[in-house]
């Protein structure tokens, strides 16, 4: 990116909330079902019909608003957004629009090389989805309008993202946010997190910004990123060549690596606002508002400081273990039963953590359980077992739960801890491996490691790896 120039970036996020039924009628919001199947003359838009707020999409967007630093306002307001499209049967959108329900907040992001940075949240609001248009099942467009009336929550952002890593850590920490929320799975492959990304570039120390495109259609966290990189860079471009910007809406193409500019006719924004004068103002009272804040649970961000503090975690680690709250919590657990926390870390980061990814289960799905993996990690930290017995014992474990210590016992895999017979273990060596001892003691530092391997060969693993060497060093003299 050329050094002279900045960008300015918001996002527009949308997050489906996991409420059983939609947001303003029961239909199911199950995903999947027959198309057109959960649909009531609510949802399909008859005239004549009443919409009614579903209770919990408050409540989740209040807590979203909660945790992310916002004003929640006692008073908000449902508008209706006129558009005409095919998979939006009652021709307008409800949504908020002059009085959302959350304002003025934000979200802190920690930049590889650089210092933590707030980034402000402008509002939050509540609105329903529309339904979905299929191009590529028969020669004509189909419409299934299973999800119109799905709740989403949309979070809008202040232009205080300054490139695509803070974009990327932004959208991250919504994601962990309403995953430990347990508002919305934050699944953006599926569609469950959506991400519209408002960008424009400026000279640095100019304090006007720039005009702005909006790029949308991004299905991953790193398309997030590389549209953002790419659209920086063609703004620059085009300035660079004397050329200016036009405000449109682009779309990003993943398969082409570029974004290419929507039909205007599609973007064409006149939406002409007005209250809906279906629905009552939405209030929150102080009452409801606490009742609300007791089901906070302990936030990603809080929870990563903690680890770090409380637990002497290095970064890197608290950051793998405060992804989902399910890892965190099975870490938690862990070293409810040792205190080895580093051990425990190393132990679910790496070895917990691979079998999950292969296997691509969820952590609670994981076949051992916190305790028993924690008991394993007191068997090498009291010396029973060695680390790489453990490894063996793991393998085990990881068939039925079954305890370590019954294992250990059970295969007679206890570490050899006891000096004299190591001791004779390694005399024997020695005398049976004459020539390896007289090059050893000609120089060949080498040579030690076989005596090593022939001492574990001849004790299958068990011999405790500090004393082995500690003793061959003394007998090989
Ligand atoms: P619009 O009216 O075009 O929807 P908004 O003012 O509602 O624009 O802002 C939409 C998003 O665009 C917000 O996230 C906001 O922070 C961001 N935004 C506004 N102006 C700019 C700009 N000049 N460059 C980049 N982002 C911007
Ligand atoms: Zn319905
Ligand atoms: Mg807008």
């Amino acid at each position: 990116m050329n050094p002279k120039y900045e960008a300015v970036i918001g996002l527009e996020v949308h997050a489906q909330l996991l409420t059983e039924s939609k947001i303003f009628c029961s239909c199911s919001t199950k995903f999947g079902n027959e198309p057109n199947s959960n649909t009531c003359p609510v949802c399909l838009g008859h005239p004549g019909v009443l919409p009614v707020l579903n209770k919990k999409v408050v409540e989740f967007t209040v807590l979203m608003g909660l945790a992310t630093n916002c004003k929640i306002n006692q008073q908000s307001i449902f508008a209706r957004k006129n558009y005409f499209y095919p998979d939006l049967p009652k021709g307008y959108q409800i949504s908020q629009y002059e009085e959302p329900i959350c304002e003025h907040g934000f979200i802190e992001v920690n930049p590889k090389n650089g210092s933590s940075k707030k980034i402000g949240i402008t509002r939050i609001h509540m609105e329903e989805d529309a339904g979905k248009s299929i191009h590529d099942q028969s020669s004509a467009t189909l419409v299934d309008v299973n999800r119109c009336g799905v709740p989403l929550m949309e979070i809008v952002s202040e232009p205080d993202i300054r490139t695509s890593e803070e974009a990327y850590l932004y959208l991250n920490n919504i994601k962990k946010i309403v995953q430990y929320l347990g508002i919305c799975d934050g699944n953006m492959e599926e569609g469950s997190l959506r991400c519209d990304a408002n960008i424009s570039v400026r000279l640095k120390g100019e304090n006007k910004f720039g005009v702005k495109t909006e790029i949308k259609n991004m299905n991953s966290f790193r398309n997030v990123e590389r549209a953002i990189d790419y659209e920086i860079n063609r703004q620059i471009d085009l300035i660079e060549e004397g050329e200016v910007i036009v405000q449109q809406t682009l779309l990003w193409d993943a398969d082409a690596n570029e974004a290419y500019p929507m039909r205007s006719k599609e973007e064409a924004n006149d939406y002409r606002y007005f209250p809906d004068p279906d629905l009552l103002p939405v209030i929150v009272d102080d009452e409801w508002k606490t009742e609300i804040s007791k089901s906070l649970p302990e936030l990603p961000e809080t929870k990563y400081k903690r680890f770090i503090s409380d637990f002497s975690l290095p970064v890197y680690d608290a950051e793998i273990l405060t992804q989902t709250k399910s890892l965190a919590d099975y870490y938690e657990s862990v070293i409810s039963i040792t205190d080895d926390y580093k051990t425990a870390s190393n132990w679910v980061i790496s070895e917990v953590l691979a079998v999950v990814n292969e296997k691509k289960i969820d952590i609670s799905d994981f076949p051992i359980t916190a305790v028993n993996l924690g008991k394993l990690i007191n068997l090498i930290k009291v010396g029973t077992i060695s680390g790489k017995i453990a490894k063996e014992v793991f393998a085990l474990m990881l068939q039925d739960n079954s305890d370590p210590e019954q294992i250990v016992k059970d295969k007679n895999l206890v570490q050899i801890s006891d000096t004299s017979e190591i001791e004779s273990i390694i005399q024997k060596i020695i005398e049976s491996n004459q020539a390896q001892v007289q090059e050893y003691l000609g120089g060949k530092e080498k040579v030690f490691g076989f005596f090593v391997g022939q001492v574990m060969k001849e004790t299958r693993g068990k011999a405790n790896p500090k004393l082995v060497n500690e003793i061959l060093r003394k007998m090989l003299r």
